[in-house]
């Protein structure tokens, strides 16, 4: 897929729904985990500031602009993308593409309670997709190692993240090798959104 550059981060230019099939498509192929940046103006200032951050953002398979910020930035530097994907809105096409390919999530983050309630919320919206695991974001689960773990051993298909950045994407860099065919995506506050 294009990538435009902004900030020295290679942004994928593509429609939100070339992107979510692309992943389903490359998820299934590629042993190695597909690491997603969903980048907010907020993540692309703190790259700009710190290198460790910024070469995450760099070793991820895909950065897309969640936030209309990005989309701005994008058109005022002349490499206009062709539209925001937002990470909520991925992790609502993911969980909606379950059924047709079995898949499995795993929901890791936010405060103790909110990911089993996004996970409760979800067997109502889409009730063939299986959360088979849901951790908290503040040790309630045991520390991020353990975490780790324990979603390996479940080896989910879709493991969404919501630490907020830079720890879900540092997490993600920690510990992609331990799964395959899977993609590991930072989502924010999305169990927040999603549980409420
Ligand atoms: N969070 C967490 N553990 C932490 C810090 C944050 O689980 O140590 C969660 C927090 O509860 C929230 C999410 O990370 O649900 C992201 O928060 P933020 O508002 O920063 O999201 P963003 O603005 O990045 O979408």
């Amino acid at each position: 897929m294009e990538k435009v550059t902004i900030l020295n981060i290679h942004v994928t230019n593509t429609t939100k729904q070339q992107f979510v099939e692309q992943m389903i498509l490359e998820r299934a192929q590629r042993k190695a985990p597909l690491k997603i940046v969903t980048a907010n103006p907020e993540i692309m200032m703190l790259a700009k500031e710190n290198n460790h951050y910024e070469q995450l953002l760099q070793q991820s398979d895909h950065v897309v602009a969640d936030g209309i910020g990005v989309v701005l930035g994008a058109k005022m530097l002349h490499t206009p993308l062709q539209e925001r994907i937002p990470g909520y809105e991925l992790v609502h096409s993911f969980l909606d593409q379950a059924p047709a390919h079995n898949n499995r999530f795993y929901f890791y983050g936010g405060k103790p309670g909110v990911a089993q309630a996004a996970a409760e919320k979800v067997k109502t919206l889409y009730p063939q997709a299986e959360v088979v695991g849901i951790a908290d974001g503040y040790g309630g689960n045991g520390d991020e190692e353990t975490v780790a773990i324990e979603i390996s051993k479940l080896q989910p298909h879709y493991i969404f993240v919501a630490l907020g950045a830079p720890k879900q994407e540092q997490w993600i860099a920690d510990h992609a090798h331990r799964f395959q065919h899977c993609v590991m995506m930072g989502v924010g506050g999305s169990f927040d959104v999603l549980s409420g």
